[in-house]
């Protein structure tokens, strides 16, 4: 294949669990500094196709490339280093430390909690943290102890920890859940800001949430694209009503 301006492009890509694919024969291609929302039923496969493109699950057949990169049969760690950051739904935070700590530990050098913490923390680590922490709306709280953050701000700091890698590719899977009107007001204040230096992909069911932050919208259902293309088209796509919108 051809190299393309894609930063991620998935051709034919297949999962099957026990004969059942999750995932049929997907294509998907993503823009430098797109942010993409997959929307569709409960059991679609979405979650199941961000663990592929992340690596936690092997893909059966098809490819993924990033940055023209193979990554199909590259190791979930190996892709991290290369530029994809991955939110899974439940926060995974470290609730006994700090926001400092928990944004220090995230910055590449220091892989692992401990083998982070062993690390001098030196000015450009400070200085790092620091800017993700103001991107967050967390730049206040650096000592706050993060099991006392709010919901939100548990998911915001999560969000951070992934930026101190700066991903060239981030995927978010549902990441206003369980958010308060006001937190989901800021989140989109938030992607909106981080999407102007990566790619990202959003997996979310609020719609009002997705029309602020979308550029392009992928309608999933039965591991296949069943639409894709600007909000207001996909609203109005019968099959799209059918299966997804209209209940
Ligand atoms: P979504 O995120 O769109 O709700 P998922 O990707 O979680 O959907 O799931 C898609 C389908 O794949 C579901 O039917 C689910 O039960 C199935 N599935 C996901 N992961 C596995 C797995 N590890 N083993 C077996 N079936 C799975
Ligand atoms: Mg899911």
């Amino acid at each position: 294949m051809s190299n393309t301006d894609f930063v991620l492009a998935v051709e034919d890509l297949t999962v099957s669990f026990d004969g059942f694919k999750a995932i049929d024969a997907l294509n998907l291609y993503v823009d430098k500094g797109e942010l993409r929302v997959i929307i569709g039923p409960n059991g679609a496969g979405k979650t199941t196709l961000l663990d592929l493109i992340c690596g936690r699950t092997a893909a059966s057949a098809g490819s993924i490339k990033f940055k023209n990169v193979e990554m199909t049969r590259l190791a979930e760690y190996k892709r991290v280093r290369s530029g994809i950051g991955r939110k899974f739904q439940t926060p995974s935070i470290y609730e006994n430390l700090s926001v400092f700590q928990n944004l220090e530990v995230s910055f590449p050098r220091g892989r692992g909690v401990f083998g982070a913490l062993a690390f001098k923390c030196d000015q450009e680590v400070r200085d790092q943290v620091q800017s993700v922490a103001n991107e967050i709306g967390l730049g206040e709280l650096l000592d706050m102890e993060a099991g006392l953050l709010s919901h939100g701000q548990k998911q915001w700091l999560e969000i951070g920890m992934l930026l101190m890698q700066d991903p060239e590719l981030l995927m978010l899977d549902e990441p206003i859940a369980g958010m308060s009107a006001r937190e989901r007001e800021l989140t989109a204040d938030l992607l909106k800001r981080i999407c102007k230096n990566r790619s990202m992909i959003v997996i979310e069911h609020d719609m009002a949430f997705v029309a602020q932050i979308a550029h392009k919208v992928t309608v999933m259902h039965q591991g296949k694209i069943l639409a894709e293309g600007s909000m207001e088209k996909v609203q109005q796509d019968p099959k799209v009503i059918d299966v997804y919108l209209g209940h």
